[in-house]
């Protein structure tokens, strides 16, 4: 076990009626900036040895062995998780984690971007994405789509995806760099919906409709307090968007003292 509070964090319900998988997203108290303990930047929160701990913490709290996150570059490289190791650490530099191994806690953050959480229906495996504009508009969705089908032959129409928390289609105003990358034909500036843009391309994959989830709070304008770098700049920190296989699927409730965020 590990030290210190229970960490807070939402519980999305989803994937609905699977009880074999754990995910959330981190909960941010109230004012909350870069370096707190509801940071979870690798880079952000207060250094390595403060990273692993709450990464630790959150792994310990939602029953969890072992807990790999990566060094987040705006790319689309995704890296397949094949052990779990007791711990925390560092997956190199990629944009998304995959693994079939019960036990293993993957994470990506956010404060602004999309946190895309992606279940196999029967449980077989989990993945999760940090999907900027960057990210989104190589195809770091699709890749990871595809390396679930290459990795554990389970086929895009067996998952279920959930879109996080992130910046509305209101509140992100983009310059024409953007526009041009997503193809818009809309003049700078304009705004964009990452969430529906992530929406249209999963259903592009391969998924059914009915199994892209989205989890529309904005971290800009939404009624609950979010890392935003829109809104806190550098003093921003980092949500982490979190996804693994239980090990003992049952002995869980999900809902042992870690409540919704409101
Ligand atoms: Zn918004």
């Amino acid at each position: 076990m590990v030290d210190g509070p229970a960490p807070r964090y939402v519980v999305t319900g989803w994937p609905v009626g699977q009880t074999g998988v754990v995910a959330g997203v981190t909960a941010v108290e109230h004012g909350a900036r870069r370096g707190s303990d509801s940071d979870y930047g690798v880079a952000t929160g207060g250094g390595p040895a403060v990273a692993r701990r709450r990464y630790e913490r959150l792994a310990s709290a939602v029953g969890m062995v072992s807990s790999v996150a990566v060094k987040q570059v705006h790319g689309t490289r995704i890296v397949r998780v094949g052990v779990s190791e007791p711990g925390f650490r560092v997956a190199g530099e990629a944009d998304g984690l995959s693994t079939a191994v019960p036990g293993v806690l993957l994470s990506v953050t956010a404060a602004d971007c999309i946190p895309v959480l992606i279940a196999d229906r029967e449980g077989r495996c989990v993945a999760v994405a940090h999907a900027g504009w960057r990210g989104a508009a190589a195809g770091i969705l699709e890749r990871t789509v595809q390396a679930i089908e290459a990795h554990f032959g389970v086929a895009p129409s067996d998952l279920e995806i959930c879109l996080g928390p992130g910046i509305c289609g209101e509140c992100y105003e983009v310059g024409s760099e953007v526009l041009q990358a997503f193809n818009s034909g809309q003049t700078a500036p304009a705004c964009l919906d990452l969430r529906a843009e992530l929406h249209a391309r999963a259903v592009h994959a391969g998924l059914p409709e009915a199994s892209v989830a989205i989890l529309d709070w904005c971290t800009r304008c939404g009624p609950v307090y979010l890392h935003s770098h829109r809104v806190s700049g550098e003093r921003a920190g980092r949500m982490a968007a979190f996804i693994g296989l239980r090990p003992n699927p049952g002995t869980f409730s999900g809902k042992d003292g870690h409540g919704e965020l409101r």
